[in-house]
């Protein structure tokens, strides 16, 4: 067989949209169908962190509850995946490790890196982060008070205005323990789901 068997395919796009997405809600939704609908990108992966040993388990829900409500909350749309990649990757992840990891498993995908302009105010104190910024690009959505001015102007480093929806897990989680409706907050199959459940109620 020669090499002209051999095929060059263009690389995937893929973004990487980090959080602990306890529980998953419409804010962080509506993020990644903008990327992955409004930029480059072909796909978007929420990748959903396991809990960090080094730190209290606290009001943190069970990874895979979590990351069963992201799969609930987009199983509808096909830009965008749920992954569990860091579950079985050395903990506390750091997400150059876990960038290294999936793209020499995915050889066929660029991956980029998703954020809100408060993670890339204070990117200088991940691991790495010179490695992150040589090596992938990083899209920042536009948070509320992080003007222009504050942020910075790097090479990889593209800026959108994404609508945004100005609520919190924490405060969906507040809401469910004094027992008020988070509907229309989370996505119907999520909101469902909680309503049947004892997730978040102490
Ligand atoms: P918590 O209130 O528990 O801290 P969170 O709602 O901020 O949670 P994370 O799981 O930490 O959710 O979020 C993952 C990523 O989504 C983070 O980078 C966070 O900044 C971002 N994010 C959270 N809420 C919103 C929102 N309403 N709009 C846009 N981005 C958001």
């Amino acid at each position: 067989m020669g090499r002209s068997n051999f095929h060059i395919f263009p690389t995937m796009k893929t973004g990487l949209f980090f959080g602990s997405f306890n529980p998953v809600h419409t804010g962080h939704l509506i993020i990644a169908n903008f990327m992955a609908t409004r930029s480059d990108l072909k796909e978007v992966w929420m990748v959903v962190s396991p809990h960090n040993p080094l730190k209290p388990k606290s009001t943190l829900a069970n990874d895979y509850d979590r990351l069963h409500l992201v799969r609930l909350a987009i199983d509808d749309n096909p830009l965008l995946k749920a992954s569990d990649i860091e579950f079985s990757l050395p903990k506390p992840s750091y997400t150059i490790d876990t960038l290294t990891y999936l793209s020499e498993k995915y050889p066929g995908r660029e991956f980029v890196l998703i954020m809100g302009s408060d993670n890339i105010a204070t990117l200088h104190k991940w691991k790495n982060y010179e490695m992150i910024l040589e090596k992938y690009a990083i899209y920042v959505y536009r948070r509320p008070d992080f003007v222009k001015g504050d942020l910075p102007d790097l090479p990889n480093v593209h800026y959108f205005d994404a609508p945004l929806l100005d609520i919190s897990a924490t405060y969906i989680r507040t809401c469910i323990k004094d027992r008020l409706s988070v509907r229309y907050l989370v996505p119907d199959k999520v909101y469902e789901y909680l309503e049947g459940s004892t997730m978040y109620r102490k």
